[in-house]
């Protein structure tokens, strides 16, 4: 049986409107992470929430989303020099991620989004606020500032956001905070964000918010603690070869029992299957455009372990909860250092010790460090098997150009021989089976960790 959540937690459903989701579409953002789907429903409700998260969790969107559709759903004549939703955020490179996101996530409402912080002159940004605005995003040293010198009032304040309120603390804000708060009409609603509660922030936080629903996601650290974790830079174009060897070395020699494969996309994850099958390494796919009942037939493959290789997405992986699984492999990064967790979730269950690779592409090492971040732990580097290179172009190579080029993950040709593929052997845009090259030499005496029991692989880092 499939749970029901792989069907059910698309935004709309949240009750966002269309203008909204739209943009998460445009953005990619197929799925609401945990923070979202507990605060979105009580948010619209109009609901105060006291939400203990960490960034990379997605906790911007889960704030920004609803207020804008609630600012959306109840439109008001602007006032000058004023605002209808006020987010405070400790430093400037917050506030103007905040609020690029929140332009982002307004961009087709007719909201008004604007950012004010220190360390530029004020002049501009007291002009910007003159015409006022909807939502403006700001750091409370510099919000005083104009308050003081009559270029904004927030008595038309109907949300309030104080984002980060341990770092707030952390920067001396506390005086600060005090005195916004003063000045906050009510009623209102408030939304009131930290990494950590201890009873100072708490105390702080009684003075904003009434009756709030509490969030938590901070990471399950005992899960991800009982994982070992392992991290190999790669390009994109070579994470195909890489997974097939791992895959078919570990699966060989019986370090891997079962593996779960995380693709960043449906498309992505049928890909890849196919390439491994045409490497000789059986694999299943689950993902929203399946069928339930090729979701079903995967999944109970998997669970059998007549199919050892499950290659999923986020979404479709939720549902998955299959004891047995070795091994994680992470073809791509999530984008939300929280959905890793989850990820590497499905192996060490029950008790069980497993273990989890990420295939990190330069592009993707900002969302390596969100995710060291979140997690506090340090990855350890995982190098390339020993003859990468000379058993990667010995792949029947369904996944491979002549020449390099061509980013990543696209499929493109014919299947070949063996010979191809230097180290940036792209993927090819259409995959088709090729004639199995599948002989492969496995190498003996390889020692690349995918066993991960090797120490020389754990020291590192
Ligand atoms: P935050 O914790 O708000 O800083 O978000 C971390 C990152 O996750 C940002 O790059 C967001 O754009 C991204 N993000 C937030 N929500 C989602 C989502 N539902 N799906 C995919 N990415 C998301």
């Amino acid at each position: 049986m499939i749970p029901e959540s792989i069907e059910m937690s698309y935004f709309s459903e949240l009750g966002l409107s269309e203008p909204i989701t739209r943009a998460l579409d445009s953005r990619g953002y197929a799925d609401p992470t945990p923070i979202q789907k507990q605060s979105i429903p009580s948010l619209l409700e109009g609901r105060d929430l006291l939400g203990i998260a960490q960034t990379g969790t997605g906790k911007t969107a889960a704030f920004s989303l609803p207020s804008l559709h609630l600012l959306m759903a109840n439109p008001q004549p602007r006032q000058s020099a004023a605002c209808r939703m006020l987010v405070l955020s400790p430093t400037r490179e917050l506030a103007a991620q905040i609020a690029e996101n929140m332009r982002g996530y307004a961009k087709y409402t007719d909201l008004s989004v604007q950012c004010i912080f220190g360390g530029v002159p004020s002049g501009k940004q007291a002009r910007a606020l003159s015409r006022g605005c909807d939502v403006l995003v700001a750091t409370p040293g510099r919000l005083l500032d104009l308050i003081e010198q009559r270029a904004l009032t927030l008595r038309h304040v109907e949300i309030f956001v104080l984002d980060e309120a341990d770092q707030m603390m952390d920067l001396g804000f506390i005086h600060p905070l005090k005195r916004i708060a003063n000045m906050l009409p009510t009623p209102r609603q408030s939304l009131f964000f930290s990494a950590t509660m201890p009873k100072a922030i708490a105390e702080l936080g009684k003075q904003f918010i009434n009756n709030p629903v509490l969030v938590e996601v901070a990471p399950q650290s005992s899960t991800v603690e009982r994982v070992e974790q392992f991290v190999t830079l790669i390009n994109q174009t070579e994470k195909q070869a890489l997974l097939t060897l791992r895959l078919r070395a570990g699966l060989a020699d019986g370090t891997i029992d079962r593996a779960l494969v995380f693709s960043r996309t449906k498309h992505g994850a049928d890909r890849i299957v196919r390439h491994l099958d045409t490497a000789g390494v059986p694999a299943a796919a689950i993902h929203g455009n399946k069928s339930q009942g090729q979701r079903t037939a995967a999944l109970n493959g998997f669970r059998t372990g007549s199919t050892r290789v499950l290659v999923a997405t986020d979404i479709a992986a939720r549902g998955i909860d299959v004891s047995g699984v070795s091994h994680v492999f992470n073809y791509e990064l999530p984008n939300v250092a929280e959905q890793y967790v989850h990820r590497i979730g499905r192996t060490a269950r029950a008790g069980a010790d497993g273990i989890a690779i990420s295939f990190v592409a330069p592009d993707e090492k900002p969302y390596l460090r969100d995710i060291e971040r979140l997690t506090r732990i340090k990855l350890a580097p995982l190098p390339l098997p020993e003859n990468f290179i000379e058993d990667a172009a010995g792949l029947p190579a369904p996944a491979r150009k002549k020449s390099s080029g061509g980013g990543g993950g696209r499929g493109s040709g014919k299947p070949r021989g063996k010979g191809h593929g230097q180290k940036g052997g792209s993927q090819s845009r259409q995959d088709r089976d090729g004639d199995s090259g599948g002989k492969r030499h496995f190498r003996s005496g390889r020692k690349d960790g995918v066993g991960a029991h090797s120490g020389k692989v754990r020291r590192a880092g």
